[in-house]
């Protein structure tokens, strides 16, 4: 046996790899980055290799320590030697060096075990578990083997010398790994990894077809007299014309694996392989971008090109300014080059117009990847992509993992979109691993915005901030939009003292608003009315100035409990008494609360019954592509009014959308997070580039009782440098993003004592940790989130503030130490929303 072993990280959440070693045979392929199946347990999962070498943890004892997540049911057994590593079923390893350090760097600044991080990176069938077959080995010589082992070699046997462990571990009822492992080593059998081809993931798909002549009845009766799954299987071959899919068979039609292989046994079938490429896109045609640059994009162009491999720059341009366009001839070169691209947008299916014209450019060289293929079809666009038959890859925050050959650019676009930090373990934001994966390729990168984030904007335009590693230098403007066309006028409505409408309901409708909308209609164009996402926290406001009162210390909106009835800060967790009257002037203040799009909905179809009307919002969309169906719809003119929520802002370019009404601004002003005036601005400034796109201008109208708040009156001036400049300064005292790092612990259980019980203890941890190593950080907290409850779990947290190197520190240290009793601890560093 040989002496040398690798560590392999297995999709597990596990903080240490494991330690196997490596037999000669596949010694060549177990390299870092490569995939490798290796023993669990009793399982066999698909693991990457991590490091080779000596020193590895875990020697010594199993190889298969001890996880609660592996097999919890499971008692633990006696201790091995260390395990051998199964198969490498790759040719080439499945990830190259840098994007092997990409997940290193994911896993030690997220504080996420490597496992967790790799997972992220690799297509979830490339996961999958192999199944492994058993076969009897000619002339054994049967030692002294044991009861068991002695049985299973001749049930395998009778069964003509090979089968499946599981099936033989199903007939016999219990778990055979061990008892597998020992037949290998004293040489009586021989343990097969399933090849990587018979994955229902890869290229090639397996089919099961009629073989010979079609059976009379007669021969059929004969055949199948007491296997009537078999016959039943052999029918439903012929019903659907011969040759289907094994994985069709198996996963929708419900044929065991067993009944197949004695139908193909009995030689009246057999599998095939067959080539088999997916790609939706493929057939669809692309839009062909302008051939022509402006001088401006020209410029900017050239910029991009001068940037010093592994940096990058903000492209800021104003919505209109054609970054796309930018963009797209960056990648041109890219590739001309000789190098790959990826190109990310925030949800690929609220992009269409950006895919089509990626597609327009470079045809079938590119692979794009959404949320709405199959896992199949993800694993086919990777394989491309790593095999360099594609150069360039679209989509949403997790093909910043595309394996794209000799990566030589990496375009973020909004790169303000929350969608780009992932929302579960590991918790990355595709915009800073894009940054890391740059540098560790020597690609260059540019993030693109109308409304940059401020952690963005002060990385490239300002002075030194508090930011993590590779400190960029650029900043890129593109000022104006193609053909000079004026930004559409933003008109703000004050709703304190605007002529209303009476509608009979809680809709705030403002004359104005209603003018507009009947203008609009009457003049045959089309028109968008915002909504933020409904109000789940309540606030006061004063109806008379607009007051709301806000967290003296935390600077975000309270929020009205009735029980305990209160406002209380949902970062710091301190009460305040309900006042009765507004502190500024006196007047009775109210609860203010959200409207739903229905109710939106049934307004505007009471007051304008001849309009078309179309509503988009999670409820409306959540079917794959129902999107899509609904924008086609806009730009055929079949719809007069759209009515949504902050999606309908996003990357849309509708020449006759003239008018655009936000109708209630403040829900989303004033939102227990600090980065609410950043959002509200950025929305407004999205859905004003939506208005005025083409020839035909436009206008938009913002309904709120806070008509002085700087995201509103920025926006109504289209200052976003001047707005970007104002948040800065707010956000030095308190200390917020980019002023200073931030993680947030959130404890989460059923239970809401439980919660609350491990939310102080989690506090107290941290607060000890803190206080004995003398780190320069604040805790805020422990306080309820201010999504309270979600999916039946109550939900607090802690936030810890300070610089950036001490956080570091403490995710390293609290991440595989933080474990909840009974609830759930999660680590989210750079958090992006904190409700
Ligand atoms: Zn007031
Ligand atoms: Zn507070």
């Amino acid at each position: 046996m040989t002496e040398r072993v690798a560590q392999v990280a297995l999709p597990l959440p596990l903080f240490e790899p494991y330690t196997y070693s490596i037999p000669d045979s596949i010694a060549d392929r177990v390299v870092p980055g490569a995939r490798v199946v290796v023993p669990v347990r009793r399982r066999e999962l698909v693991g990457i290799v991590v490091g080779k070498g000596e020193g590895g943890r875990g020697e010594g004892d199993d190889g298969v320590t001890p996880s609660a997540a592996v097999t919890p049911s499971v008692a633990r057994g006696p201790t091995f030697a260390i395990r051998d590593i199964l198969a490498a079923p790759d040719a080439e390893p499945a990830l190259t060096p840098p994007m092997l350090r990409t997940a290193e760097w994911m896993a030690g600044y997220y504080g996420a075990p490597i496992g967790i991080a790799l997972k992220a990176m690799l297509p979830a069938p490339m996961w999958g578990e192999s199944r492994v077959i058993l076969t009897v080995k000619d002339g054994r010589s049967v030692g002294r083997l044991g009861g068991l082992a002695e049985q299973v070699l001749e049930w395998v046997e009778g069964r003509g010398g090979t089968a499946p462990l599981d099936t033989a571990a199903r007939h016999f009822r219990k778990p055979l790994w061990e008892v597998a492992d020992r037949l290998a080593r004293v040489g009586a059998a021989e343990l097969l990894v399933e090849p990587a081809e018979a994955d229902p993931s890869t290229l090639i798909e397996r089919r099961l077809e009629v073989s010979g002549d079609p059976l009379t009845l007669v021969e059929r009766d004969a055949k199948f007299a007491r296997r009537a799954k078999q016959r039943r299987l052999y029918e439903t071959l012929e019903q659907l014309g011969g040759s289907v899919p094994v994985k069709h068979l198996r996963d929708s039609l419900g044929m065991s694996d067993a009944v197949i292989r004695a139908l193909t046994d009995s030689g009246l079938a057999r599998v095939v392989k067959t080539e088999r490429m997916r790609d939706p896109f493929a057939g669809e045609p692309g839009t062909p971008p302008p051939a022509k640059l402006t001088p401006e994009q020209a410029e900017v162009l050239e910029s991009v090109e001068g940037l010093a491999p592994g940096s990058g720059a903000l492209l800021f341009g104003v919505t209109g300014s054609g970054k796309t366009l930018v963009y797209l001839r960056a990648v041109e070169r890219a590739v001309a080059s000789g190098r790959g691209a990826i190109v990310l947008v925030p949800e690929i299916g609220l992009t269409p117009q950006m895919v089509s014209r990626v597609r327009g450019m470079f045809g079938n060289n590119v692979a794009v990847l959404h949320s709405g293929l199959s896992d199949g079809e993800r694993a086919d666009a990777w394989r491309l992509l790593r095999r360099g038959e594609r150069r360039v890859a679209v989509g949403a925050r997790s093909a910043v993992f595309a394996p794209v050959r000799d990566l030589g650019l990496i375009v973020v676009d909004e790169e303000h979109e929350q969608s780009y930090k992932n929302g579960e373990a590991p918790r990355y934001h595709a915009r800073e691993v894009a940054r890391v994966r740059a540098k560790l390729e020597g690609a260059r990168f540019v993030f693109g915005s109308a409304t940059p984030s401020l952690e963005t904007y002060s990385l490239f335009g300002a002075g030194p901030t508090d930011l993590p590693s590779s400190r960029p230098t650029a900043l890129f403007r593109l000022p104006h939009r193609i053909d000079d066309r004026p930004m559409p006028p933003v008109e703000i409505v004050d709703l304190r003292t605007a002529r209303r409408v009476a509608t009979g309901t809680s809709v705030p409708w403002s004359g104005a608003l209603d003018t507009a909308l009947n203008t609009v209609l009457a003049r045959g164009e089309q028109a968008i009315l915002l909504l933020n996402r409904r109000g789940f926290a309540a606030f006061i406001q004063c109806p008379e100035c607009g007051l709301v009162r806000e967290c003296p210390d935390c600077s975000i909106a309270l929020t009205l409990h009735r029980v305990p009835p209160g406002l209380r800060c949902h970062y710091c967790g301190k009460h305040f008494p309900v006042p009765a009257q507004c502190s500024n002037c006196g007047h009775p203040v109210q609860r203010a609360h959200g409207i739903g799009t229905q109710q939106l909905e049934e307004l505007v179809a009471a007051r304008f019954p001849k309009a078309r009307l179309a509503r988009m919002d999670l409820d409306t969309t959540s079917a794959r592509w129902s999107h899509h169906r609904i924008l086609e719809r806009i730009e055929k003119g079949q719809v007069d009014i759209l009515l949504g929520t902050q999606m309908i802002a996003k990357g849309m370019d509708f020449p006759n959308v003239t008018l655009v009404g936000v109708v209630d601004a403040d829900t989303a002003l004033h939102l227990p997070d600090f980065r609410a005036g950043e959002r509200t601005y950025q929305l407004l400034a999205q859905v004003a580039g939506r208005a005025g796109r083409g020839p035909k201008g436009g206008r938009v109208l913002v309904q709120t009782r806070s008509p002085e708040h700087p995201a509103l009156k920025f926006a109504a001036s289209h200052d976003t440098e001047g707005f970007l400049a104002h948040e800065a300064e707010e956000r030095k005292n308190p200390p917020y993003p980019p002023e200073t790092s931030l993680l947030n612990v959130v404890v989460s259980a059923e239970q809401e004592s439980r919660t609350t019980e491990e939310a102080l203890a989690v506090a107290d941890w941290l607060s000890k940790l803190i206080e004995t190593q003398g780190l320069p950080l604040v805790l805020l907290g422990p306080a309820p989130c201010p999504l309270t409850r979600i999916k039946a779990r109550w939900r607090w947290h802690v936030l810890v503030k300070g610089p950036v190197e001490e956080i570091g520190r403490v995710v390293r240290y609290a991440a595989p130490r933080l474990e909840g009793r009974g609830a759930r601890v999660v680590l989210d560093r750079d958090p992006v929303s904190l409700l």
